[in-house]
């Protein structure tokens, strides 16, 4: 089956957005005046997954080691573009005012970067009239059609995997230790512009000098959740974990952007703490 896709630039995908980006598109997009945050979440990780695990190593690649309490975990460490309303570059004739400096996201979107997630017309913000089959094929067969867009998802692969090596030293630059649970939320940290532009910049001269291929955090991390099943279930396995609320928690406590309000059962909570799910990116 086909997906054919030609952008209407209704402007609709430009608003309201958490934008991911690589550390070089950070650094550009603090220059210009947009705020960067950082999204954290970790997964427990008793052993090595097998080469043939292609969801597990996918989260390898992007993510670094670390140790909660008695735990092994790989931490994530997602670096968002963040503003409520229209994006900073967006003109009024819904055009991109950055086009040619644009994140890399903005020029794969609708298509996915995370190999595990199928394209959905159905979830993008794009209009139907986007997806008329008269327009150029994006995806054929389940792959991506488009050469330009498969080029930069690789790139954006590449990046990611690059840049976890100066994450692990972002994070201790800036004293970060706090992690929601993986397909659970984030923890979400909002560092003032020049504190993390300078952080940034420290960290990506160490990654780069280093290019560590099994980056490992240098300090111990803990979890923070809104459900009290979760935080029973990590704290019995010997995590270290708290209340996302909870006012006396680390001194550099981040937010928490959690996907769920209710509790879930005890069996599905111990399946998601070790089997990597769906992930975003
Ligand atoms: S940078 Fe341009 S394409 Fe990306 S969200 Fe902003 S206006 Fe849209
Ligand atoms: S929502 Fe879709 S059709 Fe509209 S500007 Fe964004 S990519 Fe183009």
């Amino acid at each position: 089956m086909s997906i054919h896709f030609s952008c209407t630039m209704c402007g609709r995908c430009c608003h309201d957005l958490r934008l991911p980006l690589a550390i070089d598109e950070a650094l550009d997009w603090i220059a210009r005046g947009g705020e960067v945050q950082l999204l954290c979440d970790a997964i427990v990780w008793p052993q090595e997954p097998l080469e043939t695990d292609a969801l597990a190593q996918h989260r390898r690649r992007r993510s670094f080691a670390a140790q909660s309490g008695r735990l092994p975990v790989r931490v994530t460490v997602t670096l968002v573009a963040a503003f409520a309303g229209p994006c900073p570059n967006l003109r009024p004739d819904m055009s991109c005012g950055a086009y040619h400096r644009r994140p890399r996201v903005c020029r794969i979107y609708p298509a996915e970067v995370n190999p595990f997630l199928p394209l959905d017309p159905a979830a993008k913000v794009c209009p139907s009239d986007a997806w008329s089959h008269t327009g150029p094929a994006l995806m054929r067969a389940g792959r991506i059609a488009n050469a330009d867009t498969a080029a930069l998802i690789a790139q954006s692969r590449e990046a990611d995997e690059r840049d976890r090596v100066a994450k692990t030293y972002l994070c201790a630059l800036l004293g970060y230790d706090t992690a929601a649970l993986a397909n659970e939320g984030f923890a979400v940290y909002a560092p003032a512009r020049l504190r993390l532009e300078a952080a940034l910049r420290a960290a990506q001269q160490s990654g780069a000098a280093l290019d560590d291929p099994q980056p490992r955090s240098s300090h111990p991390w803990h979890f923070i959740t809104n459900r009290s099943t979760t935080l029973a279930t990590l704290q019995s396995i010997g995590a270290s974990a708290g209340r996302a609320e909870d006012p006396s928690g680390p001194a550099h406590t981040p937010a928490y952007l959690g996907f769920f309000d209710g509790d879930i059962s005890d069996s599905d909570r111990l399946n998601s703490l070790c089997a990597p799910g769906p992930l975003q990116l």
